[in-house]
């Protein structure tokens, strides 16, 4: 277990939002979720790694949306902290994952989400793409799991 640190600076723009109820939050050049000082961020929720009920994971960036995944679905799903921490742990996670008959990876509708698809699917070769318009927490809260059942294709 690690505890995380979510960044809370009144310019990163926390729960505001625009007219359209889009959230404002951007936080530049830092993560917004810390680990303690000088501790490489690990993956959230691999205890389901060892859970033998299904043969399937579903990948997906950040904290909130496995948690999403597992709470309306569930399905034993792991997140990666952030999408640029893939690359430097690769040798190590691409063990934990891809032995799993189906690898599902949940993309973030942006370039971020883009580029940690690919690196994953790099040590993951049977990892399959799963596209929402909005993240899965978003799609949850404004379409409900349905939709999310539909973007798995089932
Ligand atoms: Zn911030």
């Amino acid at each position: 277990m690690q505890l995380l640190f979510r960044c809370i600076r009144p310019e990163c723009k926390v729960n505001q939002f625009d007219d359209e109820g889009n959230s404002l939050e951007d936080h530049g050049e830092h993560p917004k979720v810390l680990g303690p000082r000088g501790e490489r961020r690990w993956l959230f929720n691999t205890d389901c790694l060892s859970d033998p009920s299904s043969d399937e994971l579903d990948i997906v960036e950040g904290e909130w949306d496995p948690i999403a995944l597992t709470d309306a679905l569930g399905l034993l799903a792991i997140g990666v902290p952030g999408a640029k921490r893939w690359k430097p742990s690769r040798t190590v996670w691409r063990r934990l994952v891809r032995d799993f008959r189906v690898v599902r990876f949940w993309k973030d509708p942006d370039e971020a989400g883009d580029e940690l698809f690919k690196q994953i699917k790099n040590d993951v070769p049977h990892l399959r793409l799963i596209e929402t318009q909005w993240d899965v927490n978003k799609t949850l809260q404004r379409e409900g799991a349905g939709a999310l059942v539909e973007a798995m294709g089932l």
